[in-house]
């Protein structure tokens, strides 16, 4: 009899799972709790897939061999509680799709600063002439990519969500950037649940790969301390220069600790701001790693355009600059952002507060803000948390928090939407968000 595989979640990842469940012969159901959109849908019924939606019957979902949960869904729910009590084995795409392709795979996770460096690492490569394609979090699903594509090398951007789904999944090149509080609701509001997720990129690792980290990071640093690690450790700093790790500092940027040496100058890179020189490090590291010569790292570093949405220079009106970061979602996101500000910044920030403290933005705001916008149904927290240093005003449109950011600042100035906090309050997700913000700019 042919295996059952069930499908829990028919969005990205789902539907990539079940074409590639489907292409290996087994017997495939899709389920979704809630109603499955459009173009999800008309791919399951071009592929010959059955499905249901607005519910998961337990007759159809509780007879499979083997279960593919999204990433969105928790493990509190009932019916992923039920699967495991019947001893129903529940992965994620990510470890399905690793089944089915030989490729290197180069993996990338991190509390911050994935997509960025999943994009740096694959634009290397890809100029490096080599057959690579980028999946994971980011564009196609790991596994549709695996089910229609050829690729010898994959780069993939991995949450926390998706690690807790794996078991085999074993990356040649695992990268991890930091660790800092996000998504807390998922792991009981226990940090170090969350930091023992990330790790999990390399619980599956040997002697034979690599593990390229962030040592500066207090908790990366506590986690190695304390647990043995079996990859080959390459790790990057920004404070501390020796041979045994790839470091950067305002002049130089250099990778001693891998195959071959590699030097730039700092001031070269593409991407600034400093969580751009670790982002910059950790990409430097694995193309060394797969042995990518320098003079292509180099290029690629230099030409580098950016991501839409992560500190993006969208336009400058009478010589105040408006830059987007709709993508900062946390409070150490905004941090970096905050950061790398060289002029005095009216600072739009706000959305749905996961638990956010601010503490650490205070110093930041004192020197660098000169007022703060908030925008947000709930502006209450952010108001309070800065109040008493910065003049803070409330937004609940776009438009009117970029048109009093325009009257806030003088000319020489900038304009950050840098957030701190998602978005689904007033928009339908940080995409949204970033582009009302670009909107507005242009009707100025
Ligand atoms: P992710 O995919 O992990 O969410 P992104 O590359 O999309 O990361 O960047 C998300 C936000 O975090 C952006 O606002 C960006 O400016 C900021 N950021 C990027 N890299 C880092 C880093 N290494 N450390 C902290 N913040 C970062």
């Amino acid at each position: 009899m042919k295996k059952r595989i069930v499908i829990l979640g028919a969005a990205k990842s789902g539907i990539g799972a079940a074409i590639l469940a489907q292409k290996h012969g087994f017997d495939v159901f899709v389920s979704d709790y809630s109603s499955i959109y459009e173009e999800f849908k008309l791919q399951l019924v071009e592929n010959d897939i059955d499905f249901e939606e607005n519910q998961h019957s337990k007759e159809k979902v509780l007879n499979a061999d083997e279960i593919i949960k999204s990433p969105g869904i928790p493990d509190k729910a009932s019916i992923v509680v039920e699967a495991i009590e019947n001893s129903i084995p529940v992965i994620s795409e990510i470890e399905f799709a690793y089944r089915y392709t030989n490729a290197v795979i180069v993996a990338i996770t991190g509390s911050n600063g994935k997509t960025t460096t999943t994009n740096l690492v694959f634009n290397i490569l890809k100029n490096a002439g080599l057959n690579v394609g980028m999946a994971g979090n980011i564009g196609e699903s790991f596994a549709l990519s695996v089910a229609k594509d050829n690729f010898e090398l994959y780069v993939l951007e991995l949450s926390s969500f998706q690690l807790d789904g794996i078991k085999e999944f074993r990356p040649n090149i695992a990268i991890l950037l930091n660790v800092t509080p996000d998504h807390l609701d998922r792991y009981n509001y226990n940090f170090d649940e969350y930091l023992n997720s990330k790790f999990r990129i390399v619980m599956n690792q040997e002697y034979s790969d690599y593990f390229i980290y962030n040592i500066d990071d207090e908790a990366v640093a506590r986690f190695i301390q304390e647990h043995a690690i079996k990859s080959q450790m390459l790790p990057f700093s920004l404070i501390e220069k020796s041979e045994n790790k790839a470091w950067a500092d305002d002049e130089e940027f250099v990778i001693s600790n891998s195959k071959k040496l590699f030097k730039m100058k700092t001031s070269e890179l593409a991407l600034k701001g400093r969580h751009n020189r670790y982002n910059s490090l950790a990409a430097g590291v694995s193309a060394n790693v797969l042995q990518i010569r320098n003079e292509v790292i180099r290029e690629s570093l230099m030409a580098f355009e950016g991501v839409e949405h992560r500190l993006e220079p969208v336009l400058k009106i009478r010589d105040v600059l408006f830059i987007n970061d709709s993508k900062a979602t946390n409070v150490n996101s905004s941090w970096y952002a905050l950061e790398s500000m060289i002029t005095q910044t009216v600072w739009v920030a706000g959305g749905i507060d996961k638990g956010n403290d601010y503490t650490i933005l205070r110093e930041l705001v004192r020197k660098k803000v000169k007022a703060l916008v908030c925008l947000g149904v709930d502006n209450e927290k952010l108001a309070e948390a800065f109040g008493d240093i910065v003049p803070c005003y409330e937004a609940r449109t776009m438009k009117d928090a970029v048109n009093g950011a325009y009257l806030l600042a003088e000319k020489g100035e900038t304009v950050l939407l840098s957030p701190a906090c998602a978005s689904f309050d007033l928009f339908e997700n940080y995409e949204d968000r970033g582009q009302q913000f670009k909107n507005e700019i242009r009707k100025l």
